[in-house]
């Protein structure tokens, strides 16, 4: 008799905004998820590289390595054009890694206090990588959402920089606008639909 298995995708993340961002997006697929969370012994990989992508493979193939299992790990940020793309890969680390949201997202609008609206673009970028368990990358991807950096924090949905991003073609910040909306139009849902193929043959196999 043949037993079917369901396949097993570690989301190689600590960050319950982002996981939760993830598992709504595979909603659809049999699969079985997996967090960081389920796995207390591994140790983090450090984001050593200096771009998203970079970022993204250390993490899936580190991960991947240490659980055995298939990981897909993303890497992602706030880039602000008057700061030359800051904080960007740094964007976790901005101000102290301990340093709260509240804060970061204080420090960064004084340092941009002076740009006038017009001037106040920026994105969130995303990088994608899915590396099976032997290390190797299966596949890769990116995606970035535009939008402006409001003049102050708005909104209390999302996570992190949200309630201080208004993606372009709406008035309202990420913090303010249905969780929906934002899983429509981000830089992880652009990064994601790229995969999403990739994911639907991987699973079915
Ligand atoms: P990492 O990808 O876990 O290294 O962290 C990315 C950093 O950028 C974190 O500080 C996040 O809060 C921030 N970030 C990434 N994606 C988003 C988002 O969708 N909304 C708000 N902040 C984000």
């Amino acid at each position: 008799m043949a037993v079917e298995m369901t396949k097993k995708i570690l989301l190689a993340t600590n960050n319950t905004g982002k996981l939760a961002e993830l598992r709504a997006m595979l909603s659809g697929l049999p699969v079985d998820i997996c967090g960081l969370g389920d796995f207390p012994g591994v140790v983090e990989v450090k984001e050593t590289g200096s771009t998203f992508a970079e970022n993204a493979r250390l993490k899936a193939i580190g991960y991947a390595l240490q659980t055995g299992l298939t990981s897909l790990a993303d890497d992602s940020g706030l880039e602000v054009d008057a700061l030359g793309g800051r904080p960007g890969v740094l964007s976790a680390r901005y101000g102290g890694e301990s340093t709260s949201f509240e804060n970061k997202m204080k420090m960064l609008l004084s340092e941009i206090a002076n740009v006038d609206f017009s001037d106040r673009s920026g994105q969130f970028s995303c990088a994608i990588a899915i590396s099976d368990e032997k290390g190797g990358i299966l596949f890769e991807s990116k995606g970035i959402c535009r939008g402006q950096i409001a003049l102050s924090p708005i909104g209390s949905g999302g996570f992190g920089y949200d309630p201080i991003f208004v993606p372009d073609g709406y008035e309202q910040t990420f913090g303010e606008l249905p969780g929906e909306i934002k899983r429509n139009i981000s830089h992880r849902s652009h990064a994601f639909a790229q995969i999403m193929p990739f994911l639907r043959d991987f699973i079915a196999v």
